[in-house]
């Protein structure tokens, strides 16, 4: 593929002189051009072919390029590209009638926003409305987004420069493999984690807790798939303290994790669903939050305090209708979670006992982290050079995986085939050859 002459080189000089980039220093940028792709292939304007196994930033659930979804975006532009979210629209209501028609019962009504960020930003206004409290309690090991409330809720190093919002408290979330608790095993882990839990609210009040706001599997800080009761006991001490439970599928939710929302797999419901990223693979911005029956009966007769001028727009909402269909219909959702289970899962493992460097493989369905260490026994991570150099030999390679400090994040698209993952393996496995010389067994 080409693209009438346009080189790779033009469009980076282009972005370098002009876009101001997203959690950078400016003058140490230096990226990639892409130019058009399909499925969970990307081409630059050089026709380089990439496999992206990152869906961009864990969010191209169906790929990129879905024929379906690229029709109904143009569709719906032919038809009316935007209208206030005040008004009624055909798309709007669909799309939020196939969202509710994968919630849990009980669940009534969608509020959009743009993204992640403003979805858990509106929940916690929510919770704060119905409850009357101020409190909100997260994870040090989470990342709920980049606006006022949702970054100081963010529990990662990048909360610390923007802590301008009030009333958030952070906990420990289970994290076996780097214990804040000095566990064992798993339910060694489960146990003293929802002891903390509960003693942090005692500590902080019960009776001011507004909500308790957790990712189902925390994304970024490392796909940490919670121990098996973990979300049961927060969902019972949000109970015992009349503290909302609000679970953020920004990141896993509309099939990442084999299930159309991960908590399914943890067996609790909670009161407020916030999502983004996957609900319409990104193909145009979209977020929000979903609203039970009771919370919407508190806003029968009271304002809601909150909106946005693109809440429900309607390019965004056809995608969505065009996602979640193409999902169901393609069997997405399944595939995840059988490509997680039979293929990726035990490939990423083998990987694991292959190179010492890779101390440990987490995940489920299609959302796994490879954590890479210098030293098995102490567990030190790997420096900041062998990580960046891990990224290189995998870019070099034509592979994007998503890289966060000494990890290697490896979630593809929700329809990526086993051929697919085998042939990324075998990538990634070049690559920590390349990196730490070669691999046992
Ligand atoms: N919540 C989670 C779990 C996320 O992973 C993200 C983004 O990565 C967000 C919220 C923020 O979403 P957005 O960047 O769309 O505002």
């Amino acid at each position: 593929k080409q693209f009438d002459g346009i080189t790779n080189q033009h469009v980076r000089e282009l972005d370098k002189r002009h876009v101001f980039h997203s959690w950078s220093a400016q003058a140490k940028l230096d990226p990639l051009a892409f130019a058009s792709g399909a499925g969970c292939l990307l081409w630059d304007y050089e026709g380089r072919e990439y496999l992206d196994f990152s869906s961009q930033l864990i969010n191209t659930n169906v790929g990129h390029q879905h024929p379906r979804v690229v029709r109904a975006i143009q569709e719906q532009a032919a038809q009316l590209c935007t209208i206030a979210p005040a008004a009624a629209n055909l798309a709007r209501g669909e799309a939020a009638q196939r969202i509710l028609a994968r919630a849990p019962r009980g669940f009534e009504k969608v509020f959009f926003t743009n993204g992640g960020a403003d979805a858990n930003e509106n929940a916690i206004r929510m919770a704060r409305q119905v409850t009357g409290r101020d409190k909100v309690l997260s994870a040090y090991r989470s990342y709920h987004g980049n606006t006022g409330a949702a970054i100081v809720a963010t529990g990662d190093p990048r909360r610390v420069p923007n802590e301008y919002a009030r009333g958030h408290v952070h906990f420990f979330n289970p994290y076996l493999y780097r214990s804040e608790f000095h566990a064992r095993d798993e339910d060694e882990e489960c146990e003293r984690a929802l002891r903390h839990l509960r003693r942090v609210i005692e500590c902080e009040g019960g009776g001011a807790i507004a909500a308790i706001l957790l990712e189902s599997v925390p994304g970024t800080a490392g796909v940490l798939v919670p121990p098996r009761d973990y979300l049961k006991g927060v969902r019972a001490l949000a109970d015992e303290f009349g503290a909302l439970l609000i679970m953020d599928e920004v990141m896993v939710g509309f099939g990442r994790t084999g299930a159309w929302f991960a908590f399914e797999h943890f067996d609790v419901t909670p009161d407020l669903i916030t999502f983004a990223k996957g609900v319409n693979s990104g193909y145009v911005p979209a977020g929000g939050v979903i609203v039970p029956e009771r919370i919407c009966a508190y806003f029968a007769e009271r304002v809601f305090p909150g909106g946005l001028t693109y809440s429900g727009h309607p390019l965004a909402m056809a995608a969505i209708v065009a996602t979640l269909d193409a999902m169901q219909e393609e069997d997405m959702v399944g595939n995840a979670q059988r490509i997680g289970r039979d293929v990726l899962g035990p490939g990423l493992r083998a990987l694991g006992a292959r190179h010492a460097a890779i101390g440990e493989v987490r995940g489920m369905g299609l959302f796994w982290a490879l954590e890479l260490v210098a030293n098995a026994d102490t567990r030190a991570p790997i420096s900041a050079t062998h990580a960046a150099a891990i990224k290189a030999e995998c870019l070099a390679r034509g592979l994007l995986a998503f890289f966060v400090e000494n990890r290697v994040h490896v979630a593809p698209p929700c329809l990526v085939t086993a051929q697919q993952v085998d042939d990324a393996l075998s990538r990634l496995d070049d690559a920590f050859t390349a990196v730490f010389g070669s691999a046992t067994g």
